[in-house]
């Protein structure tokens, strides 16, 4: 065998794992279907600026040994994501706050009021069901239309009595005057991208681009003693359990003649008559990038959520009771593979964020060197 470990994919998972396998002297080698490293990571500078190329990521984690982790390969800024919802014409702060609150009932100004006014609309709900249950429970009816309603329903494909209750728990609540996405104490953006942050995790491991591994999946395994596999786990398998759903996601990008187009980051548009869900003006995660910042044109990104079928990218794994049941069995097949570890969004079925994602894999390294 000529390497320890063969990592499929070159995404955020398996770098964490090569850093780690690389400082305890293990030998790795990456192949990844994409012509590029990073996974869903990845950004590209273009005229100075960096674009998000497969949607915004915002580093997020209350988990101090992820942070320091991820530090040691690149320096972040101190951005914090306040992003705003436009519907008919109309901006609100997100997440759910205060100032969300007094936007859509004037009236409403302090606290008090405000759960008040929350637990009227509520009370017609007992024990939440499902996703619009849920967030009518905690937000209230009004604010459910507002923002919830069309863009969940865009997003999903589906009604919102047809979704989990948990989906809509990932957004803060918060009874203060405070637009921070995030709880978390720590949150940035990599200064110069993820690209960077990921090329210095994998450092002089040897990555195989535009190679697929479910092609060659006869002989490539047979140059190391396990592989660490972060590709969907049905199509490991041949989907002989059957398919498992996936979302999708289609980006258009445009570029403008004007030095700031919308002011922020993000924008959510929670209206369903607006095919998409969110703008991204890419210039915004990274103020201290004067050059970038001040340039007289700048770059937007639409986000269209999709249907998936086989061949198109499968951005979100969807967490329903069938996929659940379907997603068991692969999972207890992949524990009978002696020398496959299964990593990742896609091999692990799971709506991780990055710090997840980095946090699953310095635990999947940790079982390999146990004693
Ligand atoms: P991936 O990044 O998907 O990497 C897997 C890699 O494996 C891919 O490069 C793929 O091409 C490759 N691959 C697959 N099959 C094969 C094969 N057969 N052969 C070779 N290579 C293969 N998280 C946050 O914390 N904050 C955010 O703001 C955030 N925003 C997000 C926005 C969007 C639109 C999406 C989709 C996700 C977001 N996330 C966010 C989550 C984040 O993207 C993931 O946690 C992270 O990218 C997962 O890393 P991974 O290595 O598991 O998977
Ligand atoms: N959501 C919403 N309105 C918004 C933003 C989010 O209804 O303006 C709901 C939607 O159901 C979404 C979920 O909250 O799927 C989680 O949002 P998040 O921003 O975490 O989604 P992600 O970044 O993972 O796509």
């Amino acid at each position: 065998m000529k390497y320890d470990y063969l990592l499929v994919g070159a995404g955020l998972f398996n770098a964490t794992f090569a850093a780690l396998a690389r400082e305890a002297g293990k030998s790795c080698l990456a192949v990844e279907k994409r012509n590029h490293i990073a996974g869903n990571i990845y950004t590209e500078n273009v005229d100075g600026i960096n674009i998000h190329q497969y949607g915004a990521h915002i580093f997020h984690t209350d988990d101090k040994e992820c942070w320091d982790f991820v530090n040691r390969f690149a320096e972040f800024n101190r951005y914090t994501n306040s992003p705003v919802a436009l519907i008919n014409g109309k901006l609100f702060n997100l997440p759910f706050n205060m100032n969300t609150f007094h936007a859509i009932w004037p009236d409403v100004i302090t606290p008090e009021q405000a759960r008040k006014r929350i637990a009227e609309q509520a009370g017609e709900v007992k024990t939440p069901q499902n996703l619009e249950e849920q967030a009518i429970s905690l937000v209230g009816r009004d604010i459910y239309e507002l923002l919830i309603k069309g863009y969940t329903e865009k997003q999903w494909g589906r009604a919102c009595t047809e979704l989990a209750a948990d989906i809509i728990k990932r957004l803060p609540l918060r009874f203060t005057y405070d637009n921070n996405y995030f709880n978390d104490r720590f949150q940035g953006i990599p200064i110069g991208g993820y690209t960077g942050m990921i090329r210095k995790m994998f450092g002089d491991t040897e990555i195989r681009l535009s190679c697929d591994f479910l092609a060659n999946k006869n002989e490539l395994p047979q140059l190391a003693e396990k592989v660490i596999y972060t590709g969907t786990i049905d199509s490991y398998f041949d989907y002989c359990f059957g398919e498992l759903e996936y979302r999708s996601l289609r980006f258009e990008t445009d570029k403008y003649p004007c030095q700031n187009q919308q002011g922020v980051a993000v924008i959510n548009h929670t209206s369903a008559s607006v095919p998409y869900t969110r703008t991204i003006e890419h210039k915004h995660f990274e103020v201290e990038n004067k050059d970038g910042f001040n340039a007289p044109y700048t770059f937007v990104t639409r986000e269209y959520p999709a249907d998936w079928k086989r061949g198109d990218e499968p951005y979100y794994p969807v967490n329903n009771i069938r996929n659940s049941e379907i997603y068991q069995k692969y999972s207890d097949q992949a524990a009978k593979e002696k020398n496959v570890i299964f990593g990742g969004r896609l091999g692990m079925y799971r709506y991780f964020d990055m710090d997840d994602t980095v946090i699953a894999a310095i635990n999947c390294f940790k079982q390999q060197v146990k004693p």
